[in-house]
């Protein structure tokens, strides 16, 4: 590894939790040097950089957004990364603007690229059971989003530039939320999240923080379609969560 990208991603690390600390002017990155922290992302660096990196590539707009709205308005016909040009909609996400709890998963597949809404298909209805039959909620009580807003080709997983590229996006509607848990769905959106790149069967199951909010990692619904033997891990994970919000357990469902 160079040393001047190790420099480049120690500088840009320290320079993203300066912003997060009020820094209210910070130099952008040279172009070099986020071209050489994406090389090395490609080449498999256990580093996790990107997401730092993306807190000071999101530009002044995103961050001066206060409400979902204006965010919403500043993505605009978003042309921020290549995956733009497969898209049918962006789908930025739904639920309420106060919600307590928010999920966030990977990035929309063919339904939600569709119709613009995230997690509609078979995965998405496995998630709206586990939050109307499960928790006794409706989707409008909370609020659901992706880690990357348009869909990957062939629904492979989001490459590190989309990552950047979208990343403050959802920081900032977290942001904006201010969730009381904040729910991961499966590796990608969980390791993007936490900032590392420990398996998610290691890291579900407990909680965890971004920016201050707690975190439950699960299961994505998609991987519960597949295992079904694992949805009872996937509900007791979700009744840790119950319990922090003082959500009563529905009658039955023990
Ligand atoms: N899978 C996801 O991660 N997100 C969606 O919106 C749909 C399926």
């Amino acid at each position: 590894m160079p040393e001047d990208t190790d420099i480049a991603a120690q500088t840009c690390a320290y320079l993203a939790r300066e912003v997060d600390l009020g820094l209210e002017f910070a130099p952008a990155p040279r172009p070099e040097a986020v071209a050489a922290i994406r090389t090395m992302q490609r080449e498999g660096s256990e580093r996790p950089v990107v997401e730092e990196l993306s807190e000071l590539v999101g530009d002044d707009e995103v961050r001066d957004a206060s409400t979902l709205k204006v965010l919403r308005d500043v993505l605009g016909d978003c042309e921020r990364c290549k995956l733009a040009g497969g898209r049918t909609n962006i789908v930025f996400g739904v639920g309420s603007s106060k919600a307590e709890l928010m999920f966030v998963g990977e990035g929309p597949g063919r339904d939600e690229d569709e119709q613009g809404v995230p997690f509609i298909g078979r995965a998405g209805q496995l998630l709206t059971d586990i939050i109307t039959k499960g928790m006794g909620l409706s989707r409008d009580d909370v609020y659901i989003a992706n880690i990357v807003k348009c869909r990957p080709p062939k629904n492979r997983d989001p490459e590190p530039d989309e990552i950047v590229s979208c990343e403050p996006f959802l920081h900032r509607q977290i942001a904006i939320i201010r969730p009381r848990v904040i729910v991961t769905l499966g590796r990608l959106a969980t390791q993007v999240l936490l900032k590392n790149r420990t398996p998610i069967s290691k890291q579900r199951g407990q909680w965890h923080e971004y920016q201050g909010v707690p975190v439950m990692a699960t299961y994505h619904p998609a991987y519960l379609l597949r295992t079904p033997s694992d949805k009872k891990v996937v509900w007791g994970d979700i009744k840790l969560v119950m319990e922090r919000l003082a959500i009563p357990v529905p009658p039955g469902k023990s």
